[in-house]
């Protein structure tokens, strides 16, 4: 687990969380300099047809489970080891979870990336319920399309709310504005803000939704197993991965490291910055709210925090984000904290949530991993030395022009960093992984390659004189 590389409150941590940190976050020099895309890897990867497997996924959380559908879909057999005892047991476990992103006002690189995640999850999850439904109709629901409302809760959202409107166009399919009587007539409950509806989002059931992919005939897991190392076998075009011995548990052809914040443990991926956060939603059994209005809500509310309609008999709303610690258990601060956020907007909440539910309180406690710069690490690995080398010349001049191509681990793959937004990000994330691993057109532009690519940091690091 990586070590804390900035301190915060919990105001600070969700300032940092914020969109227009993100915006901050990332230096487009870099992105638009002469270096163009010569880092990004190009296609090639080796040819599996002789082994077991084709690819082993480490990780079973949402990344590491959709990244094992996506490749399976493609006919690859696949591998998933994990290192707890079931899938969705680390951050990806929650009952429920807000399939949501939120836009900046400027139709940046960063909005772009937003927005195809954000369309294709709501298809891949409508698509995957149906699919299941069809096969069993006693299947778990694992995705609602309920609708998900962005409340605008008090003046500042308001007015970035009715920026995005002017600066943007927006199809009604995607997003509509709401007055604050629409929005109580959408959500089937009094909702005294208007906001942005998004009628083709909803909750999504995360730990369900893992447990579901990896049903695909083509996957197989390995639970309790631990990865600590990796070893590549270049004559052979292997990859083995390694107990806490050195000893070898499973061999393929392409890795997908899917672990989160523990990606960094392997020397091959150590380079990557990451940071994990941690966060707690809070559960309350429906049973406690018998005759409460609270229980007619259909969409899923955003604010300050958000909350689900009811689901198995229990409302989970939250979460908090606290980058000072790291353990997973649930406190009541933080309950507290996941009460006081809904309630300070949300009128129904305030008539039922209050200090004296917090001995009827449940809750899960996770870590979140994100990248330094709060945008997901996807794609094929560098080999960090041999990529420093090619592209020392940054170091003295930013503006360099190369004729060389960046150096690539061949088969090795990292799909990591997916902050509180994982469930927008990562089916199209999969999708990726799956063109690099098939030699297919990936699905982003080069644009985005470079926002997602696992070689930015260092890059960044050599203009700026950092390494
Ligand atoms: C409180 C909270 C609320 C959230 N709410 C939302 C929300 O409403 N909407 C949203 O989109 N997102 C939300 N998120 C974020 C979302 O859950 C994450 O983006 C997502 O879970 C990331 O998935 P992952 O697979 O990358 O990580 P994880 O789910 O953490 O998976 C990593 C897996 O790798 C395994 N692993 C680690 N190391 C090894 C190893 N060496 N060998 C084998 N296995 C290993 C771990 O055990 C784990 O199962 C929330 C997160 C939290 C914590």
């Amino acid at each position: 687990m990586s070590s804390l590389t900035k301190a915060g409150s919990l105001n600070q941590d969700k300032a940092a969380c914020s969109t227009q940190d993100f915006n901050s976050q990332i230096d487009t020099p870099w992105l638009k300099g002469s270096l163009g895309a010569a880092f990004l890897p190009k296609q090639s990867t080796l040819d599996n047809k002789e082994k077991y497997f084709d690819v082993i996924v480490i990780g079973a959380g949402l990344a590491g489970t959709s990244t094992a559908y996506a490749l399976a879909e493609k006919g690859k057999r696949v591998l998933v080891v994990e290192k707890q005892s079931a899938p969705g047991k680390g951050g990806s476990g929650n009952p429920q979870g807000a399939l949501y992103n939120k836009f900046s006002t400027e139709f940046n690189i960063q909005t772009k990336y937003a927005l195809g995640n954000l369309v294709f999850s709501q298809t891949f999850y409508q698509d995957l319920q149906e699919h299941y439904n069809l096969q069993d109709q006693t299947n778990e629901q694992f995705w609602s399309k309920c609708g998900l409302i962005q409340v605008a809760w008090n003046e500042k959202e308001q007015k970035k709310q009715s920026e995005l409107l002017e600066k943007n166009d927006y199809p009604e399919e995607l997003l509509t504005q709401l007055t604050p009587e629409q929005a109580s007539d959408v959500a089937g409950i009094e909702v005294d803000h208007g906001g942005l509806f998004f009628r083709n989002s909803g909750w999504v059931a995360p730990k369900k939704l893992c447990q579901q992919l990896l049903k695909h005939p083509q996957i197989k897991t390995q639970y309790n197993t631990e990865v600590l190392s990796l070893k590549h076998d270049e004559a052979k075009g292997l990859w083995a991965i390694c107990d806490a011995n050195e000893d070898v548990i499973n061999t393929a052809g392409n890795i997908v490291v899917c672990s989160a914040s523990d990606a960094k443990a392997l020397n091959q991926l150590s380079h990557l910055r990451t940071k994990p956060i941690r966060g707690q939603v809070s559960l309350l059994n429906t049973d406690t709210l018998k005759d409460s209005k609270l229980r007619d809500l259909k969409t899923v509310l955003c604010g300050e925090g958000y909350i689900s309609p009811e689901h198995n008999g229990q409302f989970c709303f939250g979460a908090t984000f606290d980058l000072k610690s790291q353990h997973c258990d649930v406190i009541e601060s933080d309950h507290t904290h996941n009460i006081n956020q809904l309630t300070s907007w949300f009128i129904e909440a305030k008539k039922n949530l209050n200090s004296d539910c917090l001995p009827l309180l449940k809750g899960r406690a996770s870590l979140r991993c994100t990248s330094t710069d709060y945008i997901p690490i996807i794609g094929k690995a560098p080999i960090y030395e041999k990529q420093i080398e090619q592209f020392a010349k940054l170091r003295q001049d930013a503006k360099h022009q190369f004729d060389c191509e960046g150096v690539y681990h061949e088969g090795l793959f990292v799909n990591i960093a997916h902050g509180s937004k994982g469930l927008s990000s990562c089916p199209l994330a999969a999708k990726y992984i799956a063109s690099q691993v098939c030699n297919e057109a990936p699905p982003f532009t080069e644009d985005i390659l470079k926002i997602i690519s696992p070689s930015r940091f260092l890059i960044r690091s050599l203009i700026r004189g950092k390494i």
